[in-house]
């Protein structure tokens, strides 16, 4: 390295969007010291790599991107949910060269590692790094990590075994840099963690201080004050506790989005009390109905899984009526994937894939059906809209009912002087299943 040059991190980022902040932290952390972030394997110096290891589609992706930067690059160093199965044993197996390996959400390790093998500059330039941090998403939306870990054993996942268990980040912490983005120009925060709902049981949902006020650390307190910022805040992974129900007044109210991303898993109640879920859909339902009564314009996205071990055809066909009830926005489904550690591998009766492929389709086909129509129920409604980009062929934007990366768009032609991150007023004219397209108001 020549003695003034600044040296320069490469940063390969896999995974959800809780490893994603994770690599937001380190690389904020890698600028507050002086650290330059390359876009290439050439220009870097050293490379950190953050690894999923959910999966196995998605270990097999993280290994192969440590390969291709090991070969592109050299020095590599791998973090994340992978780096903390079997120690990072199992990462050494494959790719003996790479300098170091850390588990999830460890920033600090992972600094430490860089500072040893590309050793800081001298000179910081500290006041370059914005108070909100650097983010990897677009300027105006930003994920707001407000935990780690999880206290739940559902038995299809391995994330408590390697996040551990549910630690929550002191309110202060999170109303401060909810605010930072704020003032940023972010216009939509992303909240999320294993369990948002969740949030300061570990601590005894024990009051903090923002502004000088008392705030206690739980979920319906922490929607409140989000609220006063003035943006949209969305929930997202909320697992269906009980309190749940105190979070739709504030989104009738319009403090945060009428959104609620709320994985339910299965409907039949032995399979989900094989999943070690909470086991009763009759009460879910009621529970639906009760927040669509006080919030009609609630969207519900969820998940479920097919193909559960011993789930048969006539549990499969209670989730499918459940479907039909529930009527849910965005629905995700996957076929059960016997997750390496996961405890569900043990149960017996495990579902021949191709009868699991064709569950999920025919699980799809009927949830594509019911997403249409409520897509279509949209047609001849006025929204507001926030743009996430401008290209040749008009703006991409998208109502409250949809997340980045995940749900659906609304395309419309723009006004002169739109831009992304600009909140618009639209009338949908049309739909499909999964889009919408509008005229500006
Ligand atoms: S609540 Fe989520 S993170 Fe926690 S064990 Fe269940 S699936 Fe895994």
């Amino acid at each position: 390295m020549a003695v003034n040059k600044i040296p320069r991190v490469g940063l390969v980022s896999l995974g959800c969007p809780k490893a994603l902040v994770d690599s937001e932290q380190i690389i904020t952390q890698l600028r507050a010291e002086g650290y330059e972030i390359s876009p290439s394997y050439d220009d870097a110096d050293l490379v950190v790599v953050n690894t999923c290891g959910f999966i196995d589609s998605a270990v097999q992706e993280s290994l192969d991107a440590i390969g291709e930067a090991l070969a592109e690059n050299g020095k590599v160093i791998v973090t994340g949910c992978l780096g903390a199965k079997k120690d990072g044993d199992m990462i050494r197996e494959v790719h003996p060269k790479v300098l170091a390996v850390t588990g999830a959400h460890a920033r600090d390790e992972v600094l430490n590692h860089v500072h040893q093998h590309l050793p800081k500059p001298h000179d910081p330039f500290v006041d370059l790094v914005p108070p909100a941090g650097v983010k990897l998403t677009p300027k105006h939306y930003a994920y707001l990590k407000i935990s780690e870990g999880c206290n739940h054993r559902c038995t299809f996942c391995i994330i408590p075994s390697m996040r551990g268990d549910l630690v929550s980040r002191p309110i202060h912490d999170v109303l401060k840099e909810a605010e930072n983005l704020a003032k940023s120009g972010v216009k939509e925060l992303l909240i999320i963690s294993q369990d948002t709902s969740a949030y300061g049981v570990d601590v005894k949902y024990k009051t903090g201080f923002h502004n000088g006020r008392p705030v206690k650390t739980r979920m319906t307190e922490l929607c409140e004050e989000l609220g006063k910022l003035g943006i949209w805040a969305r929930l997202h992974y909320v697992y269906p506790y009980p309190h749940v129900d105190e979070v739709i007044p504030l989104m009738a109210e319009g403090k945060i989005v009428p959104y609620l991303d709320i994985p339910f898993q299965h409907a039949n109640q032995r399979i989900l009390k094989l999943m070690k879920r909470p086991a009763n859909s009759a009460n879910v339902l009621e529970r639906i109905k009760a927040w669509r009564a006080i919030c009609p314009d609630l969207t519900i996205r969820s998940t479920f899984i097919v193909g559960f071990p011993g789930e048969t055809e006539a549990e499969f066909e209670e989730l499918l009526a459940f479907l039909d009830e529930a009527q849910l926005d965005r629905v995700g489904c996957f076929t059960y994937s016997p997750v390496d550690g996961a405890t569900a591998n043990d149960l017996p009766d495990h579902v021949p894939e191709d009868i699991a492929e064709d569950r999920k389709r025919r699980f799809m086909e009927k949830q594509a059906a019911i997403s249409a129509a409520r897509l279509q129920a949209k047609i001849g409604r006025e929204y507001t809209v926030l743009v996430d980009e401008i290209d040749e062929e008009g703006a991409v934007a998208r109502t409250y009912a949809d997340a980045p990366e995940i749900d659906g768009l609304v395309y419309f032609d723009p006004a002169p002087g739109v831009k992304p991150g600009d909140f618009v007023q639209v009338r949908i004219t049309n739909a499909d299943e999964h889009d919408l397209w509008a005229e500006q108001l």
